[in-house]
């Protein structure tokens, strides 16, 4: 049967003071190549005709996979030095989404959440629970090494000495970014999904949940208007209700995309001292990335094949 659709995908990997005078050329080709991976592995299972579901699962968990970014593996640190995740995953045709928070040892979140959503009756769960689903479901965990990374500690031990609770891209090194992860996709059905996942914020309190693992506020999918992943100061995106906001302009007040995001993240967000960006794709193919920090690691492919990798604003 003939596609009627073509692919398209956009993933983040954090937003916050990235400039381009502070990384150094190293780190900006090593951020580069993750992002071209992550979306590599997107996009290839797209074209291969797998579920927007499937794509930015994949995405995740590739950008999860990597150290450079504040997702799984490398995962920032809370107050009492322990790693606690967050991650959700939505798809648009049904509306079903699931979602974990405050999970320690997991490797790859963005699949538990997934479990939650197609093996569990249940959207969202926490700590021991979901941990304990994760067993059952025989998803792999892995040790406090696998995620404990030295400058992700150094981070934090600044953080915590000067009781600062700090978005992980905004920390004073700033030569060392990092960042939550997401990705949203079309598929060649025409079906949307979008997942996000993240280590939090360095030193947070134990037990805080930011906004990636609540539907609606950092993670959205719907066919009747788009898929959105959020990145940046969750207390703001939970109260502005970020991604079912875009959602509601798009659908009951017929904006674009581009309208709908811009507005989000350029005055209602900014006008609450909101900083971050966000990822969103919408049912005919467009993508929006916008962000109103200095830069959002950010990555695309479009319907026309196009690929486009940037972290700093143009
Ligand atoms: N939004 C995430 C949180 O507040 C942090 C981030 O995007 O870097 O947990």
């Amino acid at each position: 049967m003939q596609a009627k659709h073509k692919f398209s995908i956009a993933l983040h990997g954090g937003a916050g003071t990235i400039l381009k005078h502070l990384m150094s050329p190293a780190l900006e080709q090593e951020h580069i190549l993750a992002l071209k991976v992550a979306l590599d592995s997107g996009s290839r299972l797209l074209k291969e005709g797998a579920s927007a579901l499937d794509a930015v699962e994949a995405s995740v968990r590739s950008l999860e996979d990597c150290p450079l970014f504040n997702a799984g593996r490398g995962s920032v640190f809370n107050h009492e030095g322990k790693h606690e995740m967050d991650a959700a995953i939505m798809e648009g045709t049904l509306g079903k989404a699931g979602a974990v928070c405050g999970v320690s040892g997991v490797k790859n979140p963005v699949s538990l959440a997934r479990n939650v959503m197609e093996k569990s009756p249940h959207v969202l769960l926490c700590g021991e629970g979901a941990i304990r689903f994760a067993l059952e479901q025989n998803l792999p965990l892995e040790s406090e090494e696998y995620f404990f990374n030295q400058v992700r500690y150094d981070q934090w031990k600044e953080a915590k000495a000067e009781q600062n609770i700090l978005l992980d891209h905004s920390s004073s090194n700033s030569d060392k970014k990092f960042g939550t992860v997401g990705a949203v996709a079309l598929d060649m059905n025409g079906n949307l999904a979008a997942a996000t996942s993240t280590g939090g914020m360095t030193n947070k309190q134990w037990g805080r949940i930011g906004d990636s693992p609540i539907i609606g506020a950092g993670t959205w999918a719907s066919q009747e208007s788009c898929a959105v992943s959020c990145t940046g100061h969750g207390e703001y995106f939970m109260r502005a209700v970020v991604a079912h906001d875009i959602h509601c302009l798009m659908y009951y007040k017929g904006l674009t995309l581009h309208a709908a995001t811009g507005l989000l993240v350029h005055d209602k967000l900014k006008r609450s001292g909101g900083e971050g960006g966000l990822i969103a794709i919408d049912k005919l193919g467009n993508i929006a990335m916008p962000f109103n920090s200095e830069g959002m690691y950010r990555a695309c492919c479009s319907q026309d094949g196009q690929e486009q990798i940037l972290i700093y604003k143009s």
